[in-house]
């Protein structure tokens, strides 16, 4: 019998593990919840590293919610499980191996027999573990599909409405969510079965160990009390074991989504990237025998061989029928897809072998329908320079504005340059996001400029604004020829522009196969340069007589 003091130094005893244990449980979930959270941000910020460095053909080809749903659901899977699970996990596994030495020894001969089941619930967790995570990939592939439809439809809400198209988008959506459900509910009786099995082994073990240890007491072997305290410490590992195999199962969720995530962080982008110094950039552009086929769609050729001169400082037209290769062409200048065959130089260099940053400081575009962003005026036009060494001041920005004919509707604005634009810049009309756009790339003093001569879809009087603000860009580059003018590349369709290009590329299904100033191309009657004038007049003429 223990004598009373012996006992209250147990129950002190008791007292401070107690306590201790509140201490170090509360500190382990504060330590796991940090360290959840930094894995979260950590795997998203490298994920998104790795994904803005990708080829523009990965994006072709890849659903925008599959990026969007490895960033966000994907990330934050794989962060929230490091924090519950593999704080609870390490706790269970402690407390297993602290159990198992205590019932060792009480009694080995028992210790064995409770632990027969261990190896038939190892080999099924494995199983289990694999069929979950072939799960968790198809469903979370599921949600992305999900994704990619509402933000398809969000990005477009005024063209769901006028199409009355919300219960077909909702149709869709409700489809993706369909198969995910169906996917969740065999993940549902997958688990089932197997937290039948990792329950009820264990209990039936337990029956078996009373048993065998109710002959052991009944021989001597071991004391009651023993037996007693070596249940106790079963029922304790078998609650570890449960909760082993409950987060198991999570995890392996969890090694699913991260699988996924991985796969993009180590995926390389198809460009090589290298960031040989350049000397000063010239805006000398020359393709040799250029082929290209589109990742997305690597069965088409779109250049055939091309090749072109452009001298620094002047001015080129592109010309020709649309899907001809005319926008392919100021792709490849800017070095956004690969080509599969023949070189594109940029003053006698590689475009390969500049770096990124380099070919964007030397090569400006301005696109037919120009992406903004949900930003000021003001940080759209210096969009990518901000914080870098080349960041404009407000003086330039004001500059940049007034030459692309953008000055006048901002200083009507109550906010002037620092008015938020709207997401993709929808609170501005077509006419003033294409001057912004003209004004964004003539900030930053590029040594090439990229034009897609888009004015088909503004209004006459914006046409006219963003037509003049390209004429005077024009005139202006006629005027500074030679050392430090721009060199000028235009996808054209004006016969005024056209007119005006030192160099004109007529460009059919992927070739140039006429060039030379607007006089010289014309005495050739029959050639492509002359055909493709007189269809555009017989098609103003059309306009007129409409008129
Ligand atoms: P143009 O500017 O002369 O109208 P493009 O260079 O835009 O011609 O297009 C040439 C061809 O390449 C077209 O058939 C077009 O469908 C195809 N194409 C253009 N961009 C892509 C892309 N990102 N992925 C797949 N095919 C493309």
């Amino acid at each position: 019998m223990w004598e009373v003091p012996n006992f209250i130094k147990y129950v002190k005893l008791l007292v401070l593990a107690s306590v201790l244990a509140g201490v170090f449980s509360g500190l382990r979930g504060s330590v796991f919840t940090v360290v959840g959270g930094r894995v979260n941000v950590r795997l998203r910020i490298q994920l998104m590293d790795s994904l803005l460095s990708q080829d523009i053909g990965f994006f072709d080809t890849t659903k925008t919610g599959d990026i969007t749903s490895r960033l966000s659901s994907d990330t934050t899977l794989v962060g929230d499980q490091v924090t519950l699970n593999v704080n609870v996990f390490l706790r269970s596994l402690v407390q297993a191996f602290g159990v198992l030495l205590c019932m060792f020894l009480i009694s080995w001969q028992l210790s064995i027999l409770a632990f027969i089941s261990v190896p038939l619930i190892t080999i099924l967790s494995k199983w289990y573990g694999n069929y979950v995570r072939s799960l968790t990939k198809l469903m979370q592939k599921k949600l992305a599909d999900g994704n990619s439809v509402s933000e398809a439809a969000f990005g477009s809400m005024p063209t769901v409405r006028s199409f009355d198209a919300a219960e077909a988008e909702l149709k869709e959506f409700e489809q993706h969510m369909g198969k995910y459900l169906a996917l969740n509910k065999r993940s549902a009786v997958a688990y089932c079965g197997y937290a039948a099995f990792t329950t009820a082994v264990p209990q039936l073990v337990f029956a078996v160990v009373v048993f065998y240890g109710g002959m052991l007491v009944r021989n001597n072997d071991i004391s009651i009390g023993d037996l007693v305290k070596f249940l106790l410490y079963l029922q304790a590992l078998s609650d570890a074991f449960s909760s082993i195999g409950y987060i198991f199962s999570s995890l392996t969720q969890a090694v699913g989504a991260a699988d996924k995530v991985f796969e993009l962080l180590h995926r390389t982008p198809r460009y090589r990237e290298s960031s040989a110094q350049r000397e000063a950039p010239r805006g000398e552009i020359q393709f040799e025998n250029v082929d290209l086929y589109y990742p997305a769609r690597p069965q088409r050729q779109v250049l055939n061989k091309l090749s072109l001169k452009v001298e620094p400082g002047s001015i080129i037209a592109l010309v020709g029928q649309s899907g001809g290769g005319k926008s392919s062409v100021m792709s490849l200048i800017q070095h956004l897809y690969e080509q599969s065959g023949g070189r594109v130089l940029l003053d006698g260099q590689d475009v390969h072998e500049i770096s990124p940053e380099c070919l964007s400081r030397t090569i400006s575009i301005v696109s037919q329908e120009p992406t903004l962003f949900a930003r000021s005026i003001k940080r759209n036009i210096m969009y990518g320079l901000e914080g870098t060494d080349m960041e404009p001041t407000h003086e330039e920005i004001v500059e940049a504005a007034r030459l692309a004919n953008a000055e006048s509707f901002i200083e009507t604005l109550p906010q002037k340059y620092d008015t938020e634009v709207g997401e993709r810049g929808v609170q501005l009309s077509g006419g003033q996001r294409q001057r912004l756009a003209i004004a964004r790339a003539l900030v930053r003093k590029p040594k090439v400029l990229l034009l897609d001569e888009a004015t088909s879809a503004l209004d006459a009087e914006s046409e006219h604004l963003v037509q003049s603000a390209i004429d005077d860009m024009l005139a202006r580059g006629k005027n500074e020829k030679g050392e430090g003018a721009m060199t000028v590349l235009i996808v054209a369709h004006r016969l005024s522009t056209v007119r005006n290009a030192d160099t004109i590329f007529v460009i059919q299904n992927g070739q140039v196969v006429e060039e030379g100033n607007h006089g010289q191309l014309l005495e050739n009657p029959t050639g492509a340069y002359s055909s493709l004038i007189r269809r555009q007049m017989q098609a103003q003429e059309k306009l007129d007589i409409a008129k």
